[in-house]
């Protein structure tokens, strides 16, 4: 049995390993950087590097790597050993601060989105104070951000840092006149709940598009899917609670607060989701997660899968970003209190987000926009392609009565009664969950719930912490001069709420009839990734960014083509491994299967002309016909990539892959589909979904 608090931490080099570690003055000028933001100047570095070098050494390290989250979707590291020629022609182990702050990977082979020229390779990376170095397989990880020699951002760390510093300070402002001058900073906390599938590894070794793609291209549904209910909550097998307890151990080593784990509505589904951190640190702890995750199934012969849809037909995975904000003297903005009637504060800063989530909705659209994500979103599993937030019964009620002018009356916590003496009574909350909405008001926190498994949670954070830093900044703009502040705020909230309520939407958003209302409310509905992204670099949201320092226009546009094409090159690999498994494995089983029913007809006929062989011919007559569709529908796949060669432009392309590439995707599957339902299993080149879904 694990010793927990023991555990927790061990492979961290956390506050007080730190504080035990470093000269008291070197701590306490990292303390003061960690906490405040102060700059960190070299001899303070040098302390740190060398205590976190006699640490790592101590744990059986060689190395060290800075640790960054490149533009390409998954963590970069680059590694280099502690070693340093001695005057006697031996080594010793050093590192020193300035290795510790500045590394320069070579930068012209991440995603840069045309923002640099091969030859201007260099980029650097920067250590963030902020989130503790940790070690992993005898390699101490130090997080870093990520950027060019010409000092382009090229990562999803550094405008998430960006946007926290930035809606600190202007909350900060605003709660100074507000009279809250003992608030010093404000910090955006996130609680990212993690979906994921677990699966046998020899199945999954027998399918090339889980391999090449992480989801299946082709499989005929099972007979029993997810229409019992029986696997969310349900009790975990064995091996699967071997690899969660496994996982669990790994994570709280790397100081990662995994707390809850359960069976997702899937078969073969699960969740993790850890208590909240701050936003950096929870991103990390995200990516960590995520990795740790596949490793850890490794070992017991399984694979994780976080593609957002591996399997069609049930629920894909997704992600929940839980996210709040709060004071350093402990207040938690978005906590209503006990009367949110008198609480002009929090009126203030929800209305804020109101207003941010109604302006940016295209921005929030956007930021959970992919290849994967597209078949979840709008499909009655997650949330649509609309954004709109859900309050909650006494908020929704506070909303109105503040639009209207009219007296609000809170339902109050009502007792629930259980009915049965043994067991307790207590008191249930005033608002319930609304699973359907993307952006769900949940007692003290929001939680945007459109994210796809996979995807970094930086790129919603930073847009979520800029729109809404933006909004109250425009906020302590029309409010600081006012005589009386008070009725100023009333009027201020007021009329923002009655602008932006069309955002806001109590019932049910997987409803047919929620759509036509939000195409009346004139939100915005974008189908797919590439409609969603070509708004990236719309005027107003191309200012937001730039008017709060948080990324260029440059930067804008190159991610916006980093984006579009790596969509573009999903689908493209997506086709061609279908083509590839059409053609060499599925197209020659069905020839061969055709044919031993050909051959079995025969000789029964030799044997007797009177022996039926009704079975044989009928199968192998509806087999060949499917087949003749199949390979016709294939070469007008091959034909249809070959064709993207036309397209010269980012997003004409990703619209072409979307809307030619994809959709005969979709009809090469059904008729593949439709053989394998009347192909032999024996014969069937691939594992069935019966047989990788229920395997485990
Ligand atoms: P549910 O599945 O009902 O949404 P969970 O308990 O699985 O609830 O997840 C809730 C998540 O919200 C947890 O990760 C939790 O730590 C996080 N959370 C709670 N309070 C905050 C907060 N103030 N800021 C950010 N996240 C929070
Ligand atoms: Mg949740």
């Amino acid at each position: 049995m694990a010793n927990v608090p023991e555990l927790f931490g061990s492979m961290v080099f956390n506050d007080r390993k730190m504080e035990e570690r470093l000269p008291h003055a070197t701590y306490k000028a990292l303390k003061r950087t960690i906490k405040n933001g102060d700059p960190l100047d070299l001899s303070v570095a040098n302390g740190v590097a060398n205590a976190m070098k006699e640490w790592a050494v101590e744990m059986g390290c060689t190395h060290y790597t800075h640790w960054f989250q490149p533009m390409t979707g998954v963590t970069a590291e680059k590694h280099d050993s502690f070693i340093y020629p001695a005057s006697d022609g031996q080594v010793i182990m050093e590192f020193s601060g300035k290795e510790l702050i500045k590394g320069e990977p070579d930068a012209s082979s991440f995603p840069s989105g045309g923002i640099r020229a091969t030859f201007e390779a260099r980029g650097y990376t920067t250590w963030d104070p902020t989130s503790p170095a940790f070690i992993r397989d005898k390699t101490l990880y130090i997080p870093t951000a990520f950027c060019s020699y010409t000092g382009e951002v090229l990562d999803k760390k550094t405008p998430l840092l960006r946007s926290m510093e930035k809606l600190s300070s202007v909350a900060v402002d605003v709660l100074h006149l507000l009279g809250k001058e003992d608030v010093t900073r404000v910090t955006t906390t996130v609680g990212p709940e993690q979906e994921y599938f677990l699966i046998d590894k020899e199945m999954y070794d027998k399918r090339p598009d889980l391999i090449y793609t992480g989801r299946t291209l082709f499989g005929a549904p099972a007979p029993k899917g997810q229409e019992l209910e029986d696997h969310y909550f349900g009790s975990i097998k064995t091996r699967v609670a071997a690899f969660m307890n496994d996982l669990d151990e790994e994570l709280w080593k790397l100081g990662v607060m995994a707390k809850t784990k359960h069976n997702e509505v899937a078969p073969s589904q699960h969740e993790l989701a850890p208590i909240f951190a701050t936003s950096n640190i929870a991103t990390d702890h995200n990516e960590l997660t995520m990795e740790v995750m596949k490793k850890t199934a490794e070992k017991h012969g399984l694979v994780c899968l976080l593609h957002e849809k591996p399997f069609a037909g049930v629920n894909g995975s997704g992600k929940h970003n839980n996210w709040s904000i709060s004071t350093n003297t402990g207040e938690n903005l978005l906590d209503p209190g006990k009367t949110p009637e008198n609480n002009l504060q929090f009126q203030l800063f929800l209305a804020a987000i109101v207003k941010a989530v109604h302006e940016y909705q295209d921005l929030l659209r956007l930021t959970v926009a992919s290849a994967g994500n597209d078949h979840r979103l709008g499909a009655n599993e997650a949330p649509p392609a609309i954004i709109s937030m859900y309050l909650g019964d006494d908020l929704g009620a506070l909303v109105d009565s503040i639009v209207n002018g009219t007296e609000y009356r809170s339902s109050g916590k009502v007792e629930m009664l259980t009915g049965v003496d043994v067991l307790p009574d207590f008191k249930k909350d005033t608002s319930d969950r609304n699973r359907t909405s993307p952006f769900a008001f949940t007692g003290n926190k929001f939680e945007f719930r459109a994210l796809g498994s996979s995807l970094n949670i930086a790129c919603p954070n930073y847009m979520l912490n800029t729109m809404v830093a933006d909004e109250l900044a425009g906020f302590y703009d029309e409010l600081k001069d006012a005589d009386d502040l008070e009725a100023a705020m009333k009027a201020l909230i007021r009329k923002t709420l009655t602008e932006h309520k069309n955002i806001i939407f109590n019932g049910d958003n997987y409803s047919d009839e929620w759509v036509a209302e939000a195409e009346r409310r004139g939100l915005c509905n974008f189908r797919s990734m590439p409609e969603a992204m070509s708004h990236y670099i719309d005027k107003k949201n191309v200012d937001l960014f730039v008017r709060n320092g948080i990324v260029s226009e440059a930067e804008i546009h190159a991610r916006y083509e980093i984006e579009l094409e790596h969509y573009s090159k999903e689908i493209r690999i997506e086709a061609l491994t279908m083509i590839d498994m059409a053609e060499k494995n599925i197209t020659p089983a069905v020839i061969g299967f055709v044919n031993r029913l050909a051959d079995a007809a025969l000789a029964k006929k030799a044997l007797s002309p009177a022996i039926s062989v009704y079975a044989e011919t009928t199968l192998a007559q509806e087999l060949s016909e499917k087949l003749e569709a199949f390979v016709k529908k294939t070469d007008e796949l091959k034909a249809a990539v070959y064709g993207a060669a036309a397209y010269t432009e980012v997003l004409s392309l990703a619209m072409y892959y979307r809307e030619k590439v994809f959709a005969l995707m979709g009809e090469l599957r059904t008729i593949g589909d439709d053989m394998e339902k009347k192909t032999s299993a024996e014969a069937w080149p691939y594992p069935s979904y019966g047989e990788i879904l229920f395997g485990v």
